[in-house]
């Protein structure tokens, strides 16, 4: 296991992967605080190190690639968008990119990929190429899901197993420039965008979800 420095946010704060079993060839990759208004994805992704690290059993002939906070100045003002007011998950060089408004709250930037945060997590996926990747996010009300772009429906059904979310392969309006339309539709990566149920506590979502991202690798628990 090694943690990584992979680059600083527009305001100069770290942002860190930790990487086990770097030799193996299969890689599952694991993001997590892309909208720093939705720290469970963070403790999803703190716990899931943990686990690796307490029981080395469950991470056999996996590559993981873990990145728990990818908007950590956001994170700090408990604010959806980076220190430049933009949404990382909608700055991806996609070719439905778009220039929207800077007043809105899903502004894409100025142009594709002009962010810190975004640069990193380009890079971290060249240097990585991911078999398959879980992006972890939250939403209100009833909207949670295992929402998938390219090749991953049955990786979004492994993990409806265990967490028993439904599974959709849109979330219902358009995210031009997203992370999964960039990863999934475009470089076909089989790319599950976990959508947790902002009304469940950290820990729940947790234990609904950490034999889910298990299973993502093949690995019943
Ligand atoms: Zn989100």
């Amino acid at each position: 296991m090694a943690s990584h420095q992979l680059g600083i946010s527009v305001e100069g704060r770290p942002i860190t992967a930790t990487v086990f079993n770097d030799n193996c060839q299969h890689t599952v990759t694991i993001f997590g605080g892309f909208h720093g208004d939705e720290p469970k994805s963070s403790h999803v992704c703190r716990e899931f190190i943990k686990l690796l690290t307490q029981d080395s059993a469950h991470s056999l002939a996996t590559r993981w690639v873990i990145a728990p906070l990818i908007n950590p100045d956001g994170y700090e003002r408990r604010n959806r968008r980076n220190a430049n007011k933009v949404d990382l998950n909608r700055n991806f060089p996609a070719n439905n990119w778009m220039l929207g408004s800077r007043r809105s709250r899903m502004f894409g930037g100025l142009s594709p990929a002009s962010e810190p945060e975004t640069q990193v997590v380009i890079k971290l996926i060249d240097e990585y190429p991911p078999d398959v990747i879980v992006t972890i996010h939250s939403i209100s009300g009833d909207r949670f899901c295992n929402n998938y772009d390219g090749p991953a429906e049955d990786y979004a059904y492994a993990m409806h197993q265990h967490n028993k979310y439904p599974v959709r392969a849109s979330i219902g309006y358009p995210t031009p420039g997203s992370f999964g339309y960039w990863a999934g539709v475009e470089k076909n990566i089989p790319t599950i965008t976990l959508e947790l149920p902002s009304h469940h506590s950290p820990r729940r979502c947790w234990l609904d979800n950490g034999s889910a991202i298990l299973a993502v690798a093949g690995i019943s628990s």
